[in-house]
């Protein structure tokens, strides 16, 4: 079966001396795209809320089990826009975490609020909720955590300590597409939900995102959020920026969106093929699965600790020299990053800081064959 996938994708059955890299872009078949496009040049309505955009946004408010959902241009937007969609005073406060994508440490400064950072839990990566409860002060207004390659925060305890303390939550879903938690989607958690149709995303939309959230009046504030708050031809109601998403990126979601299924089951066997090989290899761990989760196989990290026999660098550099290219996903933690270099309290960070040290995350997408995970595989152990 794994043949057929690269049949199908025109893609040289013999890998050997191909880059393996760690993510590939689905696409749907070209001539689906082009006769899902043909319309556009009928109406030649290619974006501001068209019918695609309409649709798309129906379709996924259903596939991700939630009741309100807001398209978005793309997922640091999405970001973007669902907190300010609060209207928090400047410098408040949000507890965040560092061991993530840049995105979400950068979309808490660029609303002009500080963010505090938690440590999270070495067993997957999410936030630490054990440690939520001593960062809150009287600036505090918000809570955002990361699900992390997909792996689920501890909801609950975490809508307990918001509520306690009057927060919001808003939860960084950008891995966590199609992720349910006891049959329900991830979307319905927390105050809003953010999700990434980024190329390389489980699911993709080209550049795309989405905000979830139940509160139906949040719907008109992201809206006028992601429209320069244009609510008619000579009407302006509110500052608002330009967030939308256009019509051809709506059709790639709508055509991808009938194969996200189907991608995430070739995902899974991969996914289990890899667990498979890497269990029992000494200094090699990997991520605690919740039993109550329906996952999205959208990564797979594994953590190189001092009882392996190479450096989590020198498994990466021994990957490279074999065409294989893993990535530090989240190596460095955004707090260190340049552009916040001793800007922001680094206590307590101990286990984020060795995650970032340990871990690699290896090549998986629908396209990959068994034989490409075992050849990984055979390189690690
Ligand atoms: C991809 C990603 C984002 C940003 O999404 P884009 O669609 O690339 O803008 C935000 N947070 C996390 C954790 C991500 O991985």
């Amino acid at each position: 079966m794994e043949d057929d996938g690269k049949v199908k994708a025109g893609v040289n059955t013999d890998m050997s001396n191909e880059k393996i890299l760690v993510t590939r872009a689905s696409m749907p078949p070209y001539e689906e795209y082009i006769e899902a496009i043909r319309p556009l040049w009928e109406s030649h309505w290619i974006t501001n809320m068209g019918q695609y955009h309409r649709e798309l946004e129906k379709k996924l408010k259903e596939y991700l089990d939630v009741p309100e959902l807001s398209l978005m241009v793309n997922g640091h937007m999405a970001l973007e826009m669902a907190i300010q969609a609060f209207d928090f005073p400047e410098g408040a406060e949000v507890i965040t975490t560092p061991f993530t994508f840049i995105s979400t440490t950068h979309a808490i400064v660029r609303n002009h609020l500080q963010p505090v950072f938690c440590d999270v839990k070495a067993s997957d990566g999410t936030i630490d909720e054990s440690k939520i409860e001593e960062l809150i002060t009287e600036k505090t207004v918000a809570i955002l955590p990361v699900h992390v390659y997909g792996n689920i925060c501890n909801v609950e305890e975490i809508q307990r300590i918001a509520d306690k303390y009057s927060l919001k939550v808003i939860y960084d879903a950008a891995h966590a597409f199609g992720v349910k938690y006891r049959g329900r989607g991830i979307g319905n958690y927390g105050d809003a939900s953010v999700f990434s149709f980024h190329a390389t995303k489980v699911f993709n939309t080209i550049e795309g995102g989405a905000v979830t959230f139940s509160e139906h009046r949040l719907y008109e504030r992201l809206y006028n959020l992601k429209n320069f708050g244009i609510r008619g031809e000579e009407l302006v109601v509110s500052i608002g920026a330009n967030a939308k998403m256009n019509e051809f990126a709506a059709i790639m979601g709508l055509c991808n969106l009938k194969r996200v299924s189907t991608i995430m089951d070739e995902r899974k066997e991969l996914w289990q093929q890899y667990q498979d090989r890497l269990s029992n290899i000494a200094g090699i761990k990997l991520f605690y699965s919740h039993s109550e989760i329906n996952k999205n196989y959208s990564y797979l990290p594994i953590i190189v600790d001092e009882g392996y026999e190479l450096s989590r660098d020198e498994l990466y550099r021994k990957l490279r020299e074999h065409n294989i290219y893993s990535r530090k996903y989240f190596y460095p933690l955004t707090l260190d990053q340049m552009c916040y270099k001793n800007k922001f309290k680094q206590d307590n960070l101990k286990v984020a800081r060795n995650l970032a040290n340990q871990v690699l995350v290896l090549p998986l997408y629908s396209e990959l064959s068994i034989n490409d995970v075992d050849k990984i595989c055979s390189q690690i152990g």
